[in-house]
């Protein structure tokens, strides 16, 4: 059934997904604090929201693409954002936000009757483009129930349990994929050295115990080529590798090869541009070993 959607959040992951939203038959009026994105989001056919309190006017779900907790409570609470939003209506934060943050938001809206659900992905850019994205689902099950075909229209949605776990669930995934990109960068530069052609590396990996989304994706897809457009910045990797770390602190897991890649990927964080792709962390381990 067609629904009336808001959607926050227009850049690389939140653009390819609300055309999906779209082209599955949906409303979707869209917003972003940059013109160029809600442009954009015009020609793939949403309504533009000039502001976010036009977003959440009227809609039935309002689903929210943003940075990071931060600037996720920033919109929530925005003064014209929360009037607009009508009791009902549920927010859909498929952000990677932190999932105590997250409680406590979905907590006080619930205050006021609004729903929340928690829905980050993995997948990337190429994944949001297909509709094939994993999704994390964190919530009550009538509030997921009420979402899920939406969600559906994006990806394959897991419900991973109460409102929160699709965001621990999701940073714990990024602890891990960060973790494999370090070690596979080193492996395959210390192959190199040592006279080994990464192709023939890569395939040996990829049919063996050494297989990893980095080694079947981003080795392959953009860093041997040396385009490193994944599309997913280096510092929100390294946001979601924090809030796993934190997360495992807070329960007193134990944490420390997880608390020593974060140090190793903010030390990268520290050594190239700001925006950055995640992906050329392995540039800037084999400069380093060189340097
Ligand atoms: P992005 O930086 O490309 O897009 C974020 C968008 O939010 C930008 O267009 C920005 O202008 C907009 N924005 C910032 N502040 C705003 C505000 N106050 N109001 C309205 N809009 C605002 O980021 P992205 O790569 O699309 O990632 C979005 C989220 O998805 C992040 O939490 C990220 O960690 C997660 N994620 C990204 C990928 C990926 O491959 N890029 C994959 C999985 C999950």
């Amino acid at each position: 059934m067609p629904e009336q959607i808001g959607f926050v959040g227009l850049g690389n992951m939140g653009h390819p997904m609300t055309s999906r939203l779209v082209g599955a038959g949906h409303r979707v009026r869209a917003y972003d604090v940059a013109e160029a994105a809600r442009a954009r989001a015009v020609e793939a056919g949403a309504v533009e929201a000039a502001t976010l309190a036009a977003a959440a006017d009227d809609a039935d779900l309002v689903v929210l693409m943003l940075p990071n907790s931060d600037i996720v409570e920033q919109v929530v609470t925005d003064p014209g954002f929360a009037q607009a939003l009508s009791p009902g209506t549920t927010v859909i934060d498929m952000s990677s936000s932190e999932p105590l943050r997250t409680r406590a938001l979905a907590a006080r809206l619930a205050e006021r009757g609004i729903r929340m659900v928690d829905a980050p992905v993995s997948g990337g850019v190429k994944g949001a483009e297909r509709g094939a994205l994993t999704i994390m689902v964190g919530g009550d099950d009538a509030d997921v129930a009420r979402v899920m075909p939406v969600l559906e229209t994006l990806g394959r949605p897991v419900h991973a349990g109460a409102i929160g776990s699709g965001h621990a669930v999701k940073a714990l995934n990024n602890l891990l994929s960060a973790t494999h990109l370090w070690v596979t960068s080193e492996a395959i530069e210390a192959g190199r050295r040592f006279g080994l052609d990464p192709e023939v590396m890569l395939a040996v990996f990829n049919g063996s115990s050494g297989r990893s989304g980095s080694t079947e994706n981003k080795w392959p897809n953009f860093i041997l080529p040396g385009t490193f457009d994944s599309g997913f910045g280096l510092r929100l990797m390294l946001k979601d590798m924090r809030i796993a770390v934190q997360l495992a602190q807070q329960s007193g897991a134990p944490s420390r090869l997880g608390a020593d890649a974060v140090d190793l990927w903010a030390e990268a964080a520290d050594g190239l541009p700001a925006t950055a792709d995640h992906t050329e962390v392995a540039r800037w381990i084999a400069d380093e070993g060189a340097g």
